[in-house]
């Protein structure tokens, strides 16, 4: 990809719009293709109020994590200062730190609206000269090259739904997580394979206004993990937060009594954490219920085991590569890495289909891959992300819960876990560090010695009762 030739971005999602702003930067001209008719938004309230078909989950809950600001800070320190603007905060991580140490101001997390973020991302794209963005235009197949170097598909361009093409030198899928890159590549006769590990969770999520003036300093233990449920209130900017409960897929009683407002804030007020919100004056819900599911970890190989890459002129970012289990709050930060390290690959490699590929996903193995390994390691240990209130019974599950514990109060563990849970430092950096191994071995050898803080939580038959409803009647709601 030299820097005259033409980017295709598929998807203007957070990983599509950082996509192409870090492309775009680097003087390459971007075409940005949305599938959604986006209207010109005035503001974060008009941005929230707008629905976003292709992207639901846009009104769930989001968290972002300390590499986002970091992310943002060392490749687009604008976007960063037009989201200040825009009403988001910052929050210090919640774990023991003792004494500074460099690298501690980076542990911040940022406080937004997932709408509010994807708005300030937008404009950016807007200002960008070099990037075109087209909203209302969606893709449904690839074009290829007659020539095909080494035996392999090479894309130079898409299909639209108005019958045209749009030739490309370069095409990125940030199509999201329904991404229909298998079928495209299969429709060229390339197979794209792929690891999936299901969730088995449902979101459920509610939005609340506060009171006029109302401000939420909180105790920051917010979330918890109850076994048969696991839930997380996050404020977000302009004096909203959000609430989602999440609910195993097979837990038919709890989701249908959830799925009802009234009962949905019952259950919040019973659960510690939530709770907080519900006692600082009257707030305003913001619509119902917002159940989504599909939530999987997947990822998808676009190099085989050598690193070669098995199409030439197609990339995938974001959800469209690696999909992680939501709870850990890991895609934004994720699209935004794979972003920069797909322009890094262009910039190193201008004009080489092959070397890019090969530059790009080396840098996805080593900077992303470790984040989906990790997802799907504490999905089976069955242990609470959020680290609040540790329930799982595994041996895994219970050293895990005690580090979260010991992270608490020992500065050690606290710093490690904090890098770890914000992307700042992967497993492997952790294990090349002597003193940190040897603290967190001890502490996961002697769980025992760390046992989580006495829950208040109902069990799930008192949240039924609290909720008004038997099983048999939840299951038919
Ligand atoms: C329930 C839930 C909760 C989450 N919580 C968090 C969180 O707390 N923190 C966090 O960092 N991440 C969270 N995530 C993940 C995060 O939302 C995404 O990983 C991140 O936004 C990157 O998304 P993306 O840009 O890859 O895809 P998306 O945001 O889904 O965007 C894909 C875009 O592509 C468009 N598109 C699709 N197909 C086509 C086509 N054929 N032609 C043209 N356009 C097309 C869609 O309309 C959409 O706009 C959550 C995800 C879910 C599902």
């Amino acid at each position: 990809m030299s820097e005259r030739e033409h980017v295709v971005v598929v998807g203007a999602g957070v990983a599509g719009l950082a996509t192409a702003l870090a492309l775009g930067r680097t003087g390459r001209p971007v075409t940005l293709l949305e599938r959604d008719r986006l209207p010109a938004l005035g503001d974060p309230e008009e941005a929230f109020a707008t629905e976003r078909r292709g992207a639901p989950q846009s009104h769930q809950t989001h968290g972002f994590l300390a590499r986002v600001a970091v992310e943002l800070r060392s490749r687009f320190p604008d976007v960063l200062d037009a989201l200040h603007e825009a009403g988001c905060t910052e929050l210090p991580v919640n774990l023991a730190l003792g004494e500074p140490q460099p690298g501690d101001e980076d542990l911040r997390v940022l406080v937004m609206r997932r709408t509010t973020f994807e708005w300030v991302l937008r404009r950016a794209v807007l200002a960008e000269p070099a990037v075109t963005l087209r909203t209302g235009v969606g893709v449904v197949g690839l074009t290829t090259a007659g020539d095909r170097p080494d035996g392999r598909v090479r894309v130079d361009g898409v299909r639209l739904d108005d019958g045209t093409t749009l030739p490309a030198d370069v095409v990125v899928a940030a199509t999201g997580r329904r991404c229909p890159a298998p079928s495209w590549l299969a429709e060229v006769g390339v197979e794209l394979p792929e690891v999936v590990h299901e969730s088995g969770l449902v979101y459920m999520t509610r939005w609340y206004r506060l009171p006029e003036g109302g401000d939420l300093d909180l105790d920051p233990k917010l979330g918890g993990d109850l076994g048969y449920l696991k839930y997380l209130g996050v404020p977000g900017d302009g004096g909203t937060l959000s609430i989602t409960l999440a609910v195993r897929t097979t837990d038919a009683p709890l989701r249908g009594a959830l799925a009802d407002p009234d009962r949905f804030e019952r259950a919040c007020r019973a659960l510690p954490g939530p709770d907080q919100f519900f006692t600082r004056g009257p707030l305003t819900p913001i619509g119902g219920v917002r159940p989504m599911g599909g939530l999987v970890n997947r990822l998808r190989r676009y190099a085989g085991p050598d690193g070669e890459p098995i199409v030439l002129g197609l990339h995938a970012v974001g959800d469209a590569h690696t999909c992680t289990n939501p709870l850990y709050g890991r895609g934004c930060a994720l699209a935004l890495v794979q972003a920069g390290l797909l322009a890094d690959a262009a910039t190193a490699h201008p004009g080489d289909h092959r070397g890019r590929a090969r530059a790009y996903e080396a840098a996805c193995r080593e900077h992303v891959e470790p984040w989906f390994d990790l997802a799907v390691q504490t999905d089976r240990t069955g242990a609470d992300p959020t680290g609040f209130s540790p329930t799982g019974t595994s041996p895994q599950a219970k050293a895990l819960a005690a580090l979260f514990v010991a992270g608490g109060s020992d500065p050690v563990v606290g710093r490690a876990l904090a890098r770890l849970w914000n992307l700042l430092d992967r497993p492997v950096d952790l294990a090349a560090r002597p003193e940190v191994v040897a603290r967190m071995a001890e502490v996961m050898s002697n769980p025992d010695d760390y046992p989580p803080p006495p829950s208040t939580a109902p069990t799930r038959a008192e949240l039924l009762e609290v909720l008004g409803v038997t099983e048999e009647a939840a299951t038919h709601a």
